[in-house]
């Protein structure tokens, strides 16, 4: 089966990425990815960007080298609130949003925290996929996880990084497990995203793609596969506005 989105990538504008937004697109180009998302860091990450990186990324077209580009950000989430760190207008100006949990930006402790810290997040109506939903230092109530994303039309992400060997996420291949267990059971959707922090992996799904053979996950469910309308035809609040 041939990948055509990747909705979740990182540039140099991250801080600790490795490739240029044209190096990421040549790429996509040769790996037949047709939906590129852009999704750097948002500020609070150490070393990432400033707020205005996201607002003017509006000044892109909307198809480079033939791909189409939705631009977007990985937000962090701050709390069991489900705060995160860029505004309401600096979102306003993005094509979408991952929410996802980040050592370095987020405080909750327990279980019910981190669970309550995404889902909350979902209720920004510009967060459209929740980011590596796997890392074992965040626990989660997965079936409270996987209802309120069918409830909200969130994707839940299956990361390719986080299931690569060297990968610093910490039992991601059982975490996966018990969330697609219910996914299937929810009939819930999930979206496959490289993470790609170096240009050579945009659109890696190799890791991703060996757990859903393994454990049969329902192909239907993937959106990778059979719902490019939904990813090309987002636009911004802010462009929606304007119109
Ligand atoms: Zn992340
Ligand atoms: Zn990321």
């Amino acid at each position: 089966m041939i990948n055509k989105i990747d909705m979740h990538t990182h540039t140099v504008a991250s801080g600790h990425a490795y490739s240029t937004l044209m190096d990421n697109i040549r790429t996509a180009k040769i790996n037949g990815i047709e939906v590129l998302g852009i999704s750097d860091h948002a500020p609070a990450m150490p070393g990432s960007t400033h707020e205005y990186y996201f607002s003017n990324l509006r000044i892109l077209p909307d198809y480079i080298e033939g791909i189409r580009i939705l631009k977007g950000v990985e937000l962090n989430v701050l709390d069991s609130e489900g705060n995160v760190d860029l505004d309401d207008r600096s979102l306003s100006f993005l094509d979408y949003a991952i929410a996802s949990l980040h050592l370095p930006c987020y405080e909750g402790e327990t279980v019910k925290d981190h669970t309550d810290a995404l889902i909350n997040a979902m209720k920004h109506k510009i967060v459209k996929i929740i980011g590596h939903p796997d890392d074992g230092r965040y626990p989660l109530e997965y079936e409270r996880l996987v209802i309120a994303a069918k409830e909200n039309d969130v994707l839940l992400e299956v990361n390719n990084s986080s299931l690569s060997p060297n990968a610093f996420r910490e039992n991601a291949h059982e975490n996966y497990k018990e969330m697609l267990r219910l996914c299937a059971k929810h009939e819930v959707k999930v979206i496959i995203n490289s993470d790609s922090h170096f240009h050579e992996y945009i659109g890696a799904m190799n890791h991703a793609m060996a757990l859903i053979e393994d454990i049969h996950f329902p192909k239907h469910l993937i959106v990778n596969f059979q719902a490019l309308s939904r990813f090309i035809d987002l636009k911004s609040e802010f462009e929606k506005n304007r119109r």
